[in-house]
């Protein structure tokens, strides 16, 4: 019994340790930006990051628009829950120690709100909000070395890094008729995945008159319009 108990309290303190996620330079961190309020509709997020350690790559806002260092959040219901990501990138000359991502909040205030209404309340929070750095594996101290992964090199896929299909080729899969559409597939020249499959419209009939029979000075002649390619009459 007494075992089990400690094995509780040993999980438990993994639990407490575990929201400082360990990056190594050239990671990308993605951050969840949330919000808590019982009123708001609107509200600016500011956040904050050490420069010399983060590189902003991207951010996204599920309720209005997402920026390098700014949220600007517009809703019709009261904002609450996650709002968003930021994408940074562990600049490659990082140093190794724990940087805290902060975010607050300003101009909070609940639609139809006047002047001298009471101001409405919300609360940011960033998860992730502290991040570790651990120098990469590769000595630093020769960077000239010849097999010194580059995470650019497209000559190097690297071992988990998933392959981000930068060369497609196109490939016909089925070539279009006059009648029925084909279909044609991107594929990356990499590693050979599918990106893409598309639909080849169909190409329509191309008809051309022909003189099934010429006319002669007694009977009147014939002739019809039929597809070039597929041989199609019309009647
Ligand atoms: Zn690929
Ligand atoms: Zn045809």
């Amino acid at each position: 019994m007494k075992k089990l108990v400690l094995i509780c309290l040993v999980l438990l303190s993994l639990l407490i340790v575990l929201p400082t996620l360990a990056y190594a330079p050239g990671d990308t961190v993605t951050v969840d930006v949330s919000v808590n309020s019982k009123d708001a509709n609107f509200a600016v997020l500011t956040y904050t990051y050490d420069t010399a350690v983060l590189a902003y790559d991207s951010a996204s806002c599920s309720t209005g628009q997402a920026s390098a260092g700014k949220f600007s959040l517009a809703s019709d219901n009261v904002l609450n829950g996650k709002v968003g990501t930021i994408t940074f990138k562990v600049l490659d000359d990082a140093k190794e120690g724990t940087y805290e991502i902060a975010i607050s909040a300003s101009d909070v205030f609940a639609s139809g709100e006047g002047d001298d209404e009471p101001v409405a309340t919300l609360t940011a929070s960033v998860s992730p909000s502290s991040i570790s750095v651990e120098s990469s594996a590769s000595e630093p101290e020769n960077p000239d070395k010849p097999d010194d992964p580059k995470p650019d090199d497209p000559a190097d896929p690297g071992e988990d890094e998933p392959c981000a299909h930068e060369k497609t080729v196109e490939k016909v899969v089925k070539e279009a008729k006059c009648e029925e559409a084909g279909e044609k597939q991107l594929v990356c020249g990499k590693c050979g995945e599918v990106v893409k499959t598309e639909e080849i419209p169909a190409l329509s009939h191309d008809f051309k008159w022909k003189t099934v029979k010429e006319a002669t000075a007694e009977a009147e002649g014939l002739r019809q319009s039929v597809c070039s390619r597929c041989g199609k009459v019309v009647k």
